[in-house]
């Protein structure tokens, strides 16, 4: 078993994409897990955000549900490790489509993990509701307009090294919804790097069409019922009760969700660091001089990327999103607003030729990448009822994202 985690572990590190460094998850003894440093108390504070910063009460009015017709998704089934939960009562397996309407599933985040394996369950016929505290779904799918420019602030482009993956891609492409930006920034090492043709988060909002999700509501736990069944109570006090629920938000989330659902909660795979980022996004009056890749990784000791909006073909105006490393991120996190656009313009001004910025914004990505892998592509407890998933199993990228969530519709489904 350990040594087919560890094959699984090293083909990973083998094929890794070069902009999101792969890790291992290792056992770090004695190193307290995140969420339980929140307070010091050694109890994860589930009002508390991973930030450090009090839950907003999500208004109703601030809720948005996308209602539309569910499209058949066309996914190959991952090998079968176990039996499946909802398989094993055989409340999906065997039965007509209209008679898996029974099955309640919830999905906590509505990023690209909890998106992909609400779009499979739903397939599967299972009454799927997401739930994600963002205002629109994407997570670190993100894309957002500055003046008349647009900029992907998260991710900023991804490679398709596994067939589940490049499928879903192909079929995008066939679309027209992405399409090729470069072979590799700096040498081309042959594989292609696609981004969203309107940017990334139009991936998530293509995703999001046909399924329910409730933007702008946190999840604030998850609970037993009592009789089998489990509830995720809203920061608002709804409570919404499922057959199973998925929890695709980054660990230490994850963690301080499932604080009080009386799961054991495995430390070794919730003890997870995430590395920061603080992007810097910025609307210039004339093109960047960036290469001709229009990308540039590891340019210099404070970017770890940087892209040309323009260049990938998303934005019709000059805009650059610059991704400060996670070293000087973790450095200068605690740096105010002003210092940090003085000290980011002025690192940006060598990738700027004549330009100069019109406008600027930060955004800062306080659990931007997880620094170890956990070896499988999603993790099960409560006898297979409550799976978590996300891009802390299946690597630390788009294509991990997806195939984690893939996974964990699979391990409902079986
Ligand atoms: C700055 C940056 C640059 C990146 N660049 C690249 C790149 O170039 N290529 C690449 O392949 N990958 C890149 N990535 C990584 C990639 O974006 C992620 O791996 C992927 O998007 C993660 O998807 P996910 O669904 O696992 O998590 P997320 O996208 O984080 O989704 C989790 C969702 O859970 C929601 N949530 C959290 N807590 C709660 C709660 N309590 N209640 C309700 N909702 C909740 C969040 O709002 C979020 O929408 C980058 C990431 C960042 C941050």
């Amino acid at each position: 078993m350990r040594r087919d985690h560890e094959r699984r572990r090293d083909a990973r590190h083998r094929g890794r994409q070069d902009h999101r460094p792969d890790t291992r998850r290792r056992r770090q003894p004695g190193h307290p897990h995140p969420a339980r440093r929140q307070r010091g108390t050694g109890r994860a504070d589930p009002h508390r955000r991973a930030d450090g910063h009090q839950r907003r009460r999500a208004r109703a009015d601030d809720r948005a549900c996308v209602h539309v017709q569910p499209r058949p998704a066309r996914f190959p089934r991952p090998r079968r490790t176990r039996t499946p939960a909802l398989a094993r009562r055989g409340r999906i397996t065997g039965r007509r489509r209209s008679e898996l309407t029974a099955v309640r599933v919830a999905i906590v985040g509505a990023g690209l993990a909890g998106l992909v394996a609400g779009r499979a369950l739903q397939a599967a016929g299972a009454t799927v509701q997401l739930f994600d505290k963002g205002r629109s779904p994407g997570g670190r799918l993100a894309t957002r307009r500055i003046g008349g420019a647009t900029v992907d602030h998260g991710a900023q482009f991804f490679t398709a090294r596994t067939p589940a993956f490049a499928r879903q891609v192909a079929e995008w492409q066939s679309r027209g919804l992405v399409r090729v930006w470069s072979r590799g920034f700096g040498d081309n090492d042959g594989h292609d790097r696609y981004v969203g043709t309107d940017g990334m988060n139009s991936l998530a909002k293509d995703l999001a069409r046909g399924q329910s999700v409730s933007c702008s509501t946190m999840a604030f736990a998850v609970r037993p019922t009592g009789d089998g069944g489990w509830k995720v109570v809203l920061d608002d006090g709804a409570e919404h009760a499922a057959d199973a629920v998925i929890v695709t938000c980054p660990l230490p989330q994850a963690f301080a969700l499932l604080i009080d659902s009386g799961v054991d909660l495995d430390e070794s795979v919730f003890r997870v660091d995430y590395d920061r980022t603080i992007g810097f996004l910025a609307r210039l009056d004339g093109p960047a001089a960036l290469p001709p890749t229009g990308g540039v990784q590891n340019g210099d000791e404070v970017f770890s990327f940087i892209g040309d909006n323009a260049h990938k073909g998303i934005s019709t105006e000059p805009a650059v999103t610059f991704h400060a490393s996670p070293a000087w991120s973790e450095a200068n996190w605690h740096e105010d607003h002003d210092t940090l656009a003085r000290l980011l313009t002025t690192a940006a001004r060598p990738w700027l030729g004549a330009s100069t910025i019109v406008e600027h914004q930060l955004k800062k990505w306080r659990l931007a990448t997880p620094r170890t892998i956990w070896p499988d592509p999603c993790w099960t407890t409560a006898g297979g009822r409550i799976v978590v998933a996300g891009d802390a199993f299946a690597g630390p990228r788009v294509e991990g994202a997806h195939n984690s969530g893939l996974a964990a519709a699979h391990a409902l489904l079986g």
